[in-house]
């Protein structure tokens, strides 16, 4: 089992249902903030809780604000609480190749169409069977509107016996080894693409052009995420393509300290390349595809032979591996791929 939230894009909502979405929003705010300011009473009922609510709220969205509420204790001002459904309330259905989802409001049921994603649709389509629906928040994001919908995917383990190692760092994003055969991220372009619009943000600043600079902040890091996601997918299929059942990975304490080392090699603008997210992307991924994660301890992974064993400082320089004790030579990013794959360290404690 798998728990995962689809951020369901509702398509083009008129002005009139937008502002619908935002009313439904600030009335949920308000009786959220009613609550907590009341000394969050307990035993509510959707009729006594009612009377914390500014305006009509749905029943439905009511039980499911009372539950937010209490799930966040340690709140004690909410800037926003998104309505919320239930898996009875929130009901999604296709039309032909239209996905549209219905849910209470204030001025009675809407059904409204969604833009899916592939993904999505794949795991939409699931619903029922093999995925089932939880809840889902109704907001909005940078002039879009959103469900994020909870669900639980059933995934059935991968038959693969092989295990991959996966190396990540700054020169290569990530180079990941399976028995040998070995796959490489270049780091090439993002490092080209973060120095150029670092270059472009200081020019900019002279210019004093800081909402532009925002916007840039934004492309890059969405271009940076989208990038996480391709590297994640097209490893996590390399893998399943040859029987990899299991993906290790180098405990993330580890890849804080290498990056520390990697930062004097490659310039300072490089080192808030998040290695967090694509672990978490390649992990989610892999979770999904039925790969099983292990996660190895970070030692030695990158000057230790593959061949003989030997650990020495002195077998790594740059890109080069060259072992001092047997002579094998390799490229210092596959070797410790290879190492992290054979866990030589350990595994680290789930
Ligand atoms: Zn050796």
């Amino acid at each position: 089992m798998q728990t995962l939230t689809l951020r369901l894009q509702l398509h083009r909502p008129t002005k009139a249902k937008e502002s619908l979405y935002r009313e439904l929003t600030s009335r949920v705010t308000a009786l959220a903030n009613n609550l907590v300011a009341a000394g969050r009473p307990r035993k509510l009922t959707s009729k006594t809780a009612m009377g914390y609510a500014p305006a009509k709220i749905p029943s439905a969205v009511l039980n499911q604000a009372i539950r937010d509420v209490g799930a966040a204790r340690k709140v004690d001002h909410f800037r926003q609480l998104p309505p919320s459904f239930n898996n009875q309330n929130l009901r999604l259905q296709k039309a032909g190749d239209l996905w549209t989802v219905s849910f209470p409001t204030h001025t009675g049921r809407v059904r409204v169409p969604l833009a899916v994603t592939g993904r999505q649709e794949e795991l939409l389509s699931r619903l029922g069977t093999t995925v089932k629906q939880g809840a889902a928040k109704l907001y909005t994001k940078r002039g879009r509107w959103y469900l994020a919908l909870s669900v639980t995917v059933q995934v059935t383990p991968c038959v693969g016996t092989r295990t991959a190692g996966i190396d990540l760092g700054l020169r290569n994003l990530a180079v990941v080894n399976v028995d040998g055969a070995t796959l490489f991220f270049s780091g090439d372009r993002a490092a080209y693409v973060r120095r150029h619009m670092a270059d472009l943000r200081r020019r900019m600043g002279k210019a004093k052009a800081l909402g532009a600079i925002r916007r840039m902040k934004d492309t890059e890091a969405r271009w940076m995420k989208d990038l996480d996601h391709q590297v994640s997918r097209k490893i996590v299929d390399w893998c399943l393509a040859r029987g990899v059942g299991t993906i290790r990975m180098e405990d993330l304490k580890g890849i804080r300290l290498r990056r520390k080392r990697e930062r004097r090699d490659r310039g300072r603008s490089l080192h808030s390349w998040s290695f967090g997210r694509l672990q978490s992307f390649i992990a989610y991924k892999a979770n999904l595809a039925g790969i099983k994660m292990e996660w190895a301890v970070p030692r030695n992974t990158s000057r230790t032979c593959p061949v003989c064993g030997t650990t020495l400082k002195e077998n790594r320089s740059g890109v080069r591996f060259r072992c001092l004790s047997c002579g094998h030579l390799g490229h210092a990013d596959a070797v410790a791929a290879l190492n992290i794959g054979k866990a030589i360290s350990g595994l680290a404690a789930a």
